[in-house]
């Protein structure tokens, strides 16, 4: 890579206490290098209804192949934020997700695709109008590329974040408020929210079981999204008995490892071929 461009990547970089180490200039260059390169890949996460017991979706999550050690997929974008390169890459997230919903299509699995997006993209003015303009390059996928938000990502900057959700809501875009639980939200703010979908935090439904507080917390979390208009994902299920519970409180749709772990879409493919499969043979 050129000084140049190490230079430009200097520019945006935030004065944490190790940006500026050879290490970590190292890192961004090969990191910025890897997105140019389409080395970086997505894996996909099921999401199953509870009511059906159907897969309605699968969440995109980034991931750096061929590293020693992995990075893991927060780290790989909080160092986007930090040296801009969060917009190209979540250009690309997008994109490729289109690529994934498409081929999941071709193998008679209409499923929706969700892509998290960063507090950045939310506060870039023409964020929306990027988004609408994919779409309609894709009609098929229009209604069925959902965005996750988290809700610390908003707080932030409200006002424009606010401002964004409504113009990609006013054009069809699925929103989902993600890690909902986690950080300081406020209610008030919540409800003004134009998505459809909540996902509670995994740090409440992991202990479920045996947390008769998270319990109280997620039934009643579960209660009032319903009353909001929302419908309610749990992540991070990790066992029968927790999924169990969450279907007895009412809870809409499920994930986590105890369904799936997130995997390339080749191995999705294989994954929903088999269940379909498993289901046909059941009603047969
Ligand atoms: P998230 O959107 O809340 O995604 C869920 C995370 O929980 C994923 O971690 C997933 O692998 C993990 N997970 C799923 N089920 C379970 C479970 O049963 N138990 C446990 N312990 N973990 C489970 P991952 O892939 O490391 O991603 C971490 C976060 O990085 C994501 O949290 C999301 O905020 C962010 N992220 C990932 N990909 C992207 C991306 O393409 N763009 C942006 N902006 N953010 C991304
Ligand atoms: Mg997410
Ligand atoms: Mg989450
Ligand atoms: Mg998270």
């Amino acid at each position: 890579e050129s000084d140049e461009a190490r230079d430009r990547g200097l520019a945006y970089y935030q004065p944490s206490r190790d940006s500026y180490s050879a290490d970590r200039l190292t890192l961004v260059s090969e990191f910025r290098l890897a997105l140019q390169n389409q080395e970086l890949e997505l894996h996909l996460q099921p999401k199953l209804g509870l009511s059906n017991n159907q897969i309605v979706g699968a969440e995109a999550l980034i991931r750096w192949p061929g590293r020693s050690t992995p990075i893991p997929a927060d780290q790989l974008v909080a160092m986007a934020e930090q040296t801009g390169l969060i917009k190209p890459l979540t250009r690309w997230v997008l994109e490729e997700a289109l690529r994934v919903r498409q081929q999941l299509l071709e193998r008679g699995h209409a499923i929706g695709v969700s892509v998290n997006i960063s507090p950045n993209n939310l506060r870039e003015p023409e964020f929306p109008l990027h988004v609408q303009r994919l779409l309609t390059s894709h009609p098929d996928h229009r209604g069925h590329i959902t965005l996750e938000v988290t809700e610390t990502s908003m707080m932030l900057d409200p006002g424009n974040s606010l401002r964004t959700l409504k113009s990609l809501d006013a054009t069809g875009i699925p929103l989902s408020i993600d890690d909902f639980g986690s950080g300081y939200s406020s209610l008030s703010y919540i409800k003004q929210l134009p998505a459809r979908e909540i996902k509670i935090d995994r740090s409440l439904v992991g202990d479920l079981p045996k947390q008769n507080e998270d319990r109280v917390i997620v039934q009643t979390t579960i209660q009032m999204c319903h009353s909001l208009g929302y419908r309610v994902v749990a992540e991070g299920v990790e066992d029968a008995e927790t999924q169990q519970l969450l279907m007895a409180m009412g809870c809409d749709m499920i994930q986590g490892y105890h369904l799936a772990r997130p995997m390339p879409l080749a191995d999705l493919l294989t994954w929903l071929d088999e269940r379909a499969d498993a289901t046909a043979r059941k009603l047969g």
